[in-house]
């Protein structure tokens, strides 16, 4: 896999230090940026392939930084925030991030999130066109055709879990927050939706998953949402 340019946006210098360390050792490029303006000077001027941000800056609030850097680009926007900011990281979800990284993060996390992003981008066709068959090991799913499969059996799906189905594999390697995906299955938001979401996951890993106690498909945000992993 050819290595993205990466830009980095965090003012704390030790932890930006640590994030440029380690990219340096991976051969991964990388920009820096030590607040929210920088930010959107370096996404502009250099078009970086992933943003590692900070949400807390000093000169405007990370997710500031997303909703503008979203009026023209998709990049992918891997956050770096404080365990207590369980609320900061949904709200950068819902503006159109992509992932999460909780401070103190170690370097393996960080390397991680990175694969991902990478294969996310590995995977996306040009022009942002959806491929008509989605497949992700052995599950592969027919959007033309409605229906999905595990390896030749086909999966027996209610409507919701279809949907639910369809949603996560379309935004395979993101977080999807609770709000954005019952926003996206029954067009709002209310508390009981977040918890017929639950329902629809267990009944949907139990058709899905071989082991529905240790998902292998789509991992569990706790207090924030799910996302559908690659599996190989
Ligand atoms: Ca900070």
């Amino acid at each position: 896999m050819n290595k993205p340019m990466i830009l980095v946006v965090e003012d704390d210098a030790p932890i930006r230090n640590l994030i440029t360390t380690t990219l340096r050792a991976h051969d991964y490029r990388y920009l820096t940026a030590a607040n929210g303006e920088g930010a959107i000077l370096e996404a502009s001027s250099h078009n970086p392939e992933i943003m590692l941000l900070d949400l807390g800056l000093p000169d405007m609030d990370g997710v500031e930084v997303i909703r503008r850097v979203r009026t023209w680009s998709d990049l992918p926007i891997i956050v770096i925030s404080a365990r207590s900011e369980d609320a900061d990281k949904i709200e950068a979800l819902d503006a159109g991030a992509d992932d999460y990284l909780t401070k103190p993060f170690s370097v393996e996390e960080l390397l991680a999130r990175l694969r991902v992003t990478q294969r996310r981008l590995a995977a996306q066709r040009p022009g942002g066109t959806v491929e008509a068959v989605f497949t992700n090991g052995r599950l592969r799913v027919d959007y033309a055709a409605g229906c999905a499969f595990l390896g030749e059996q086909e999966l027996h799906l209610t409507p919701s879990e279809y949907k639910l189905l369809c949603l996560l594999s379309r935004n395979v390697g993101k977080v999807l927050t609770h709000t954005y995906i019952t926003q996206q299955l029954w067009g709002r938001s209310w508390d009981n939706d977040v918890a017929s979401l639950r329902v629809f996951m267990a009944t949907l890993r139990k058709k899905l998953e071989q082991e529905p106690g240790s998902p292998q498909y789509i991992q569990t945000h706790i207090g924030i949402g799910y996302r559908m992993l690659r599996v190989e």
